[in-house]
């Protein structure tokens, strides 16, 4: 899996001084990156029990979706403020880079529905700690994390302790 991080393209101080910003652009315009990682993450949870796959706007929609057809299960969207048009449940989080507020819709995610959360970097884990939130306000189970990639020096994993993560390429 390695070689995946040859199509990673880092930008220093993106979007403020002192980030190193993984961009993931790069990697899903190669036509092999682009399958190699989404078969990666599908082979990475293929044995995990689950219902569902839920992905976080906006980069998260980038392999969730594709995961989740490739492992023949639903979709569940977590979207930024007012963009989901039915009764939707909030959360607060704070990000490396600030802070945010995603929804879902409160009916995504049926009482003791196993939900696996796909997302393209686990960095400080304030977002991922936040959608667990969400899932279980609803009544879900959180099955686990598979992100593409993990930001070790950010001990994210720290705060998703409890949970099963795995990451496909680390830093
Ligand atoms: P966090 O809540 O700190 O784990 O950050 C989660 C989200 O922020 C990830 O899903 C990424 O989309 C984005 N993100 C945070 N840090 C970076 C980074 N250094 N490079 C690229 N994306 C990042």
């Amino acid at each position: 899996m390695d070689h995946l991080k040859s199509l990673i393209r880092e930008v220093p101080d993106f979007p403020k001084p002192g980030i190193n910003f993984f961009d993931i652009t790069t990697l899903l315009k190669d036509q092999a990156g682009y399958r190699d990682v989404i078969d990666g993450l599908r082979e990475t949870v293929a044995a995990v029990p689950c219902d569902v796959i839920l992905g976080i706007e906006a980069r998260g929609f980038m392999f969730a979706p594709t995961v989740a057809y490739a492992m023949g299960k639903g979709f569940v969207p977590v979207r930024k403020p007012g963009k989901l048009p039915h009764k939707t449940t909030q959360v607060q989080y704070a990000l490396e880079y600030g802070h945010d507020t995603l929804e879902i819709h409160t009916d995504a995610v049926a009482p003791g529905q196993r939900v696996l959360i796909v997302d393209d970097v686990l960095a400080t884990g304030g977002t991922a700690g936040a959608v667990a939130q969400l899932v279980e306000k609803l009544g879900g189970t959180v099955a686990g994390f598979a992100f593409v990639i993990e930001l070790d020096f950010l001990n994210g994993r720290k705060k998703l302790d409890g949970y099963d993560v795995w990451s496909l390429l680390r830093y």
